[in-house]
């Protein structure tokens, strides 16, 4: 690769979905960083249709400054799409992605920068250490979620890291091969291998405003990382189904025996008859899910749809 630790390209991509709250802060502090380095750079909002002002605030605030871009999707596609946009539409050298909501400090920018350069290596995920401003409960949720999409996935995910990372070239051109619509970024990369190395940060809480991350779209997140990078839960629902059955076979087993041992009660067997029905009737509908969750999957890849639209891109050179 032709740049070094003096003069390269830095493309930072922002995913931004009704962040009006906090949007003007984190220009100021993404710019704060940027400004006065050595090595050039570009800032790209992607606007993943926003219906609040941030656009507009984004609009005014850089002006006329042509390393900022802003890219607007023509309706909410969802993060992953606008991470993607950014990946296909950067020009860096290097690449970070993070969040608008400053719980990815950009005041980290020096030290990831260093650790890359330091490490010879290709992606430098951050990995959470502590999650400050995140309720009991939903910690939880984030603990159980990135063990159970790792235990579900062929490829060893790193646990606790989102999306907020640095890669290079070499990753950003191996990811825009990826044909995928649907797509679960930091699976994908980590899937990829190069070298990649962790940096450990605490999370701070949101700057301002609310989650953007509906519970309906953090299942359809954690549903992407299971179903598209293994067949285990197809395994699983076979594993359930032999389970289920052996428990049928040593149930037929007892029936048979208690018939002709004459112990058979004819007429009061009706609670172990519902209980087997609701038993089995459970195992075939989770079965049935699983295949059905792998068909509307392939269903969603053949239509081969655009994974986002963009609607306008303004200062694109
Ligand atoms: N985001 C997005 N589209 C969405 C939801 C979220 O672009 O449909 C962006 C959001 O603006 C933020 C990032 O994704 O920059 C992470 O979202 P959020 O902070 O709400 O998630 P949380 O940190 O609560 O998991
Ligand atoms: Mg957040």
């Amino acid at each position: 690769m032709s740049f070094s630790r003096e003069n390269f390209k830095l493309s930072i991509i922002v995913p931004c979905y009704n962040e009006e709250a906090v949007i003007g802060l984190t220009y100021d502090r993404l710019l704060a960083v940027l400004d006065g380095n050595q090595y050039d750079y570009e800032v790209l909002f992607i606007d993943d249709g926003s219906r609040d002002k941030t656009v507009s605030i984004l609009s005014e605030k850089s002006g006329e400054n042509e390393r900022v871009k802003i890219l607007s999707f023509s309706r909410n596609f969802g993060h992953q799409p606008a991470v993607s946009a950014g990946l296909n539409e950067c020009s860096g050298d290097l690449a970070i992605i993070i969040d608008a909501d400053l719980q990815d400090p950009p005041e980290l920018f020096p030290d990831i920068i260093k650790t890359y350069f330091d490490s010879n290596c290709n992606v430098v995920y951050c990995v959470r250490q502590n999650r400050e401003g995140v309720s009991f409960f939903k910690k939880m949720g984030y603990h159980f979620f990135y063990r159970v999409v790792n235990y579900m996935s062929d490829v060893e995910l790193p646990l606790d890291s989102g999306d907020f990372r640095l890669m290079d070239r070499d990753v950003i051109d191996a990811y825009k091969k990826f044909g995928e619509k649907n797509k679960y970024v930091r699976g994908i990369i980590a899937w990829m291998g190069f070298t990649q190395v962790p940096f450990y940060y605490n999370r701070p809480g949101r700057a301002d405003g609310e989650t953007k991350y509906s519970i309906k779209k953090l299942i359809g997140l954690a549903s992407t990382g299971m179903f598209y990078f293994s067949k285990k839960p197809l395994k699983l629902a076979i594993n359930l189904g032999i389970t289920a059955l052996s428990i049928g076979l040593i149930l037929a087993i007892k029936v048979f025996y208690e018939k002709f041992s004459g112990n058979l009660d004819e007429v009061p067997g009706w609670a172990s008859t519902i209980l087997t029905m609701i038993l089995f009737g459970g195992v075939q509908l989770v079965t049935i899910g699983v295949l059905g969750e792998y068909l509307g999957n392939i269903f969603d890849e053949v239509r081969n749809r655009p994974e986002y639209i963009i609607r306008k891109k303004k200062k694109q050179d």
